[in-house]
Order: C-alpha cells, then structure tokens, then sequence
C-alpha cells in the first residue's frame, strides 16, 4: 500500500477551452476521491492558464497546477513532461490521468519513461476500492476487455475520450504557480508551423455523435449527404456538447474522397461518441476496432448480412442514397416543430 494520495489530471488544451476528455477526467477523478484519496489535481500548461484554470474549478478540480511559458504556448513533449514531472514531485498523486490524444499519449510515454513507471494506455474505466486501482482498456480492437492493476505507482494512464461523464462541480481551486526550469535538451525540438487539415471542424475523437461513410457513399460528391446529415445532428444537440462530425472508413480514403485524419479504425481513429452512425460501411473488424465503443451504433447497409449489423443497436436495410436524406429531412422537421 502507497502512501500517495489523489489524483492528478494533466490538462489539454483545445482551442482555448480545455479538451472534453481532461473534463470528463475531473468529473471521475471527483468520484474517486473517497478510495483514492484527495485532492483532484489538474496541471495545466500554455502561454496564459488563467481561462483553463477557471474551467478546471467549474469541474471540480480543488487544486490546479499552473505553468505559464512562451515554451508553452504550442505542444512539443519535452517541455510538457518537464512541467508535468514538476507537477507530480509537487503534488505526489497516487493515479496520474493524461489525455488519450496524440499529444497526450507523447507526454504519458515521456513521463512515464522519465520516472521509470509502468504506462495504461487508452482506458476507458477506473475503480478504486481500499486504495486498490483497477483500470479497463479494450484490446484487439475491443474484442477482448481487460482489467489492469499498476505494479508502480504513481500509476500513470491515458484516457480514451468519452469514457466518462462530465458534470460540472464548482469549487474555488487553491492555483499552485509551478517554476519550471526546461532542460536544454526538452528544448531541441523546434516546431515552425502548425497545420490543422481539420480546422474550425468538430475533432471526430471530441464529437458526440459521428456519421461516417463508407465505399457505399459511391463518391466523394455523395459525402455531402453525410455532411448534411452530420450537421442537421449537430444544430441539434445541447449547446454544451462539441457537436456531430463526419468520419470514413480506410476504402473511402484510399479513394481518396476523404483524407486520412477522417478514418476511423485500427489504423485511423479511435472514437467512442454517443452515437456513431455508420452509412454503407460493411463492419470490417479493422473499422469496428475504432469505434465499437460508442455508446448506441446506428447501421445504414443495403446487405441485411454485413457485419456491422453484428455491433449495431439499430439497423436500417436500404440504399443510402435515399434512407441518409429522408433522415436528414426528418430531423429537420422535426426540429422546426419543436
Ligand atoms: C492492416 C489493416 C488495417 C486496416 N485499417 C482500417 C481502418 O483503420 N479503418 C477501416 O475502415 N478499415 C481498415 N482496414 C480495411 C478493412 O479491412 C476494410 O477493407 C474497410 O473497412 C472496408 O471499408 P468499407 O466498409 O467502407 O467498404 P466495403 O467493405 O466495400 O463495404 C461497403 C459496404 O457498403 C454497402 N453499400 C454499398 N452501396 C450501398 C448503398 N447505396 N446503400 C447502403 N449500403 C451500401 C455494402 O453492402 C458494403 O457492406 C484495414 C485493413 C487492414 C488489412
């Protein structure tokens, strides 16, 4: 048994708000207090935290580590775990949760490597019970569940977004300025550019609900109906939540309708929305891998016998061409009834 206690959320940012999965990571790092120990911790980075500070109260999160850097402002790992491994010296947590992004993942491994502990990678449910942790993370594309323990600790996770809940809980976090001193080797790395293919479009990993197309569209062109479809869903849902984004599986970028960033799937994506729908898509197992997860699946197939109506909730047998429009136009009216 560890005396550490409490739990530590590395914070990323996401266009000037914190990203929904280090929120939904506070909103289950609160619940876990009781086994694990206070306090909620969260340490957040960047050129000016004060916004993220503020959000990270609204959450819950009773103390916030904060760096404020130039070195900051834009992610490249060897800063981020330098403030990251200053803000577990400081805080001595006994879980330390990081994003399940790209970036998040960089700064896990580096930490991780840093201090020489174990990494759970791509989790989607935590326990504790009498100071016991017991993670979940989904493997061979969510064929097998597994429940993990950490045999170091701090334990050090990343979290897959939309596993958890996020529910506002507003406290006044007592703000801890941490002094950094990057080392000149976390420095090295220089980036000139950042290009975003995706900019001012919902991140497919954030979206609450994702429709996604398949060789089935027919073509680039149809992808529209998608997209209308997508935004129709998207006006539709609470202000609070990211929205509806449009996602593709690997033949429709090899295609080359969509580009990569758009596929989900064990070389794409891993997404786990609300609601993922999942227009003339057969259900190869590579692309139920990234997205098996998602609370309900909705299939629109023509063959009654493709395979993603074997992870479906609901099914529609039919050409999309006609069944994605009559859908969109539904939502429509209906919405203007309302
Ligand atoms: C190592 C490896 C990694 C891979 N990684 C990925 C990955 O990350 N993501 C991924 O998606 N795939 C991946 N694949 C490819 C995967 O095996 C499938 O080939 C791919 O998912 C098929 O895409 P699809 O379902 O869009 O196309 P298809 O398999 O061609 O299916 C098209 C479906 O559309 C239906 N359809 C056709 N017309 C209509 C219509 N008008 N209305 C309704 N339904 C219609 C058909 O009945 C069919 O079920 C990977 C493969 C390998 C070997």
């Amino acid at each position: 048994m560890s005396d550490k206690e409490g739990i530590l959320v590395v914070a990323e940012p996401k266009d000037g708000k914190l990203a929904n999965v280090t929120l939904e990571s506070i909103t289950r790092a609160r619940a876990l207090t009781g086994a694990v120990g206070g306090p909620v911790s969260v340490v957040v980075m960047g050129a000016d935290t004060a916004p993220f500070v503020a959000q990270a109260g609204r959450y819950g999160a009773e103390r916030v580590y904060t760096a404020d850097s130039p070195e900051l402002a834009v992610f490249r790992p060897g800063p981020f775990v330098d403030t990251v491994a200053a803000a577990i010296a400081a805080a001595d947590p006994a879980v330390v949760l990081c994003s399940g992004s790209p970036d998040g993942r960089d700064v896990a491994a580096g930490i991780a490597a840093r201090l020489g502990l174990g990494l759970l990678v791509d989790i989607t449910a935590i326990e504790a019970q009498s100071g016991a942790v017991t993670v979940t993370h989904p493997c061979f594309g969510g064929s097998l569940i597994v429940e993990k323990q950490a045999t170091t600790i701090p334990l050090i996770a990343t979290v897959r977004s939309n596993s958890f809940a996020r529910e506002e809980a507003a406290v006044e976090p007592q703000v801890v300025a941490l002094s950094v001193e990057f080392s000149a080797d976390s420095l090295l790395a220089k980036v000139l550019a950042v290009a975003c293919e995706n900019a001012g479009i919902v991140s497919l990993e954030e979206a609450s609900i994702i429709v996604a197309g398949g060789r089935g569209v027919g073509s680039a062109e149809n992808f529209a109906l998608i997209q209308a479809l997508a935004d129709e869903l998207g006006a539709a849902v609470v202000a609070d939540e990211l929205g509806a984004a449009v996602a593709a599986s690997r033949a429709v970028v090899d295609a080359g309708w969509k580009s990569h960033p758009y596929q989900v799937g064990q070389t794409g994506k891993t997404v786990s929305p609300g609601l993922y729908i999942a227009c003339g898509i057969s259900g190869a197992i590579q692309h139920r891998a990234g997205m098996q997860t998602s609370d309900c699946i909705v299939a629109i197939n023509k063959d009654p016998d493709a395979p993603i109506f074997s992870c479906a909730d609901f099914g529609v047998v039919g050409d999309l061409l006609q069944v994605v429009p009559a859908l969109t136009e539904q939502i429509r009216k209906r919405k203007a009834a309302s």
